[in-house]
């Protein structure tokens, strides 16, 4: 008896994402008119990048040239006297990622076709905002503030947060070789802004990395430092070796992850000799000592993910790097569909060797609310971002609730949809609350844009604002009226 072998014939099934692969491509920045000169040489060079970085409308416009309208540049103008909370600094190999596909068929080239594009752009819409991105309605959220998070109320020496048990924020220094619209230490790094004086540390630098590795050393249930900013791509490469070298000598330190966004931002750093070179010897001495040394960094759209990107992404695997990770920030704009977060992730895990670990809801700083998507439609993200990539690579959308930490988006216990406001509790004390017998049982609140709530909910934080601003009776009161206990009374 014989069997006929049939061949299995591949089956088209519609998905809701349709996956394939996009070869990566460096947009050529000769189509921009401030730099049709520039050689590949001059463009992979870190100091011709650093010192061709746009940090004002006059910079922009002679990058830009005729391509952007005058309405764009005063619409950033009035931005930055009114709105911004960071400062402009964007490094020409970000700016080249804007509407990168100039000289395709369709895609305009100057006027007002152009401008349209560019406030399209989901990068442009987080690394260079425009007054007209924001809301007019409720440009903050009322519970909004600086240092959102409360990471200053953490310092147990000046700049290195204790949150967590077991790991700790080392911020080594308040600048970024770029700035982001929406950085949540908006009230310490980068430079003062119109709306925002910006706090400054006042230890020196010597004496504040003194002061954390003591820490560390008395502190042996600590096991995990995040060595960040700022960004550590602007620390000179032999001082923040000198403090890593400093960390593995902690017998308790077992992870170290350097956080920074120039992997992406100025790939030309982490690819320059001194700093590859540097790289190979703190791994080399991380894996004697059996220490896992990672590169966090924060990419939030595929359109940033260049060959230059991978390629520095790569020289630190082969340096000795132990995993390269992106956490992002989830944006309305910027990635808030699953086509977006899935393109991104796809290019990170296919083309860079970076692995996506985490999306960070958009914390409650002054003006983001333009930017902020509610629990909600994080929810629904994360469902359908679920099963397309490797487990291991399938990152987690996480809410980062203030005096609290990062939780996924589906821990909250409870969730008033009509005031937005969602509840969460946590299962460890931070470094403030030694003493404090509620920290495990009190409820912590996160709040979501009021412009997304239904009419009712809108109506009731216009009127509490109203109380708030013209009666002794407080927001507050308001607020524990809709307490998660009252909630679940009702149910
Ligand atoms: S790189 Fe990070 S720290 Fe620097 S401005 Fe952007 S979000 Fe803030």
């Amino acid at each position: 008896m014989t069997f006929a072998i049939i061949p299995l014939m591949s089956v088209a099934i519609e998905q809701p994402y349709h996956y394939r692969r996009h070869p990566l491509v460096e947009p050529d920045w000769t189509r921009l008119p401030g730099w049709r000169d520039v050689t590949t040489a001059q463009w992979e060079d870190v100091q011709w990048q650093r010192s061709h970085c746009v940090k004002n409308i006059r910079q922009l416009r002679e990058v830009m040239g005729d391509l952007l309208t005058d309405e764009f540049y005063a619409d950033l103008d009035k931005d930055q006297a009114e709105r911004a909370t960071m400062s402009i600094l964007v490094p020409p190999q970000m700016l080249n990622t804007m509407v990168p596909a100039t000289g395709d068929a369709g895609m305009p080239s100057s006027g007002a076709a152009y401008t349209a594009a560019f406030y399209a752009d989901p990068v442009r819409r987080y690394m260079l905002p425009v007054f007209s991105d924001r809301r007019s309605d409720w440009p903050s959220h009322p519970k909004s503030s600086r240092d959102s998070l409360h990471e200053q109320d953490m310092w147990v020496a000046e700049g290195l947060t204790h949150r967590y048990p077991t790991k700790v924020l080392a911020e080594l220094l308040p600048t970024c070789p770029q700035y982001c619209g929406h950085c949540t230490r908006m009230d310490l790094v980068g430079n003062s802004t119109a709306q925002v004086t910006k706090l400054k540390l006042a230890g020196k630098p010597a004496d504040r990395y003194g002061a954390m590795i003591d820490y560390l050393r008395a502190t042996p249930t600590v096991r995990d430092v995040v060595v960040s900013g700022g960004d550590v791509a602007n620390m000179p490469w032999k001082n923040l070796e000198a403090f890593v070298d400093q960390l593995l000598t902690i017998d308790n330190v077992r992870d170290i992850r350097l956080a920074t966004k120039a992997l992406m931002g100025l790939p030309q750093h982490w690819l320059s000799p001194e700093v590859v070179e540097g790289v190979g010897r703190v791994a080399a001495t991380a894996r004697a000592r059996g220490v896992h040394l990672a590169i966090h960094t924060h990419v939030n759209n595929a359109q940033s993910v260049t060959p230059l990107v991978a390629k520095a992404a790569r020289a630190m695997m082969d340096a000795g790097i132990f995993n390269v990770r992106n956490q992002g920030v989830l944006m309305r704009g910027v990635n808030d569909t699953p086509e977006q977060l899935l393109d991104l992730c796809f290019a990170l895990q296919d083309e860079a060797a970076i692995t996506p670990y985490y999306f960070y809801m958009c914390d409650m700083i002054p003006f983001s609310e333009h930017w902020r998507l509610s629990l909600a439609e994080a929810q629904r993200l994360q469902h359908s971002i679920m099963g397309y990539l490797p487990g291991f690579a399938t990152p987690r959308i996480v809410c980062d609730v203030p005096f609290v930490g990062k939780r996924w988006v589906n821990q909250n216990d409870a969730y008033d949809r009509e005031l937005g406001i969602s509840y969460w509790r946590k299962n460890y004390r931070t470094s403030i609350e030694a003493a404090d017998a509620d920290a495990l049982s009190r409820e912590y609140v996160y709040y979501d844009p009021i412009y997304t709530l239904p009419e009712a909910g809108q109506q009731w934080w216009r009127s509490a604002v109203d109380q708030d601003a013209t009666h002794a009776a407080s927001m507050e009161a308001a607020l524990a009226s809709r307490s998660v206990a009252a909630l679940q009374a009702t149910r």
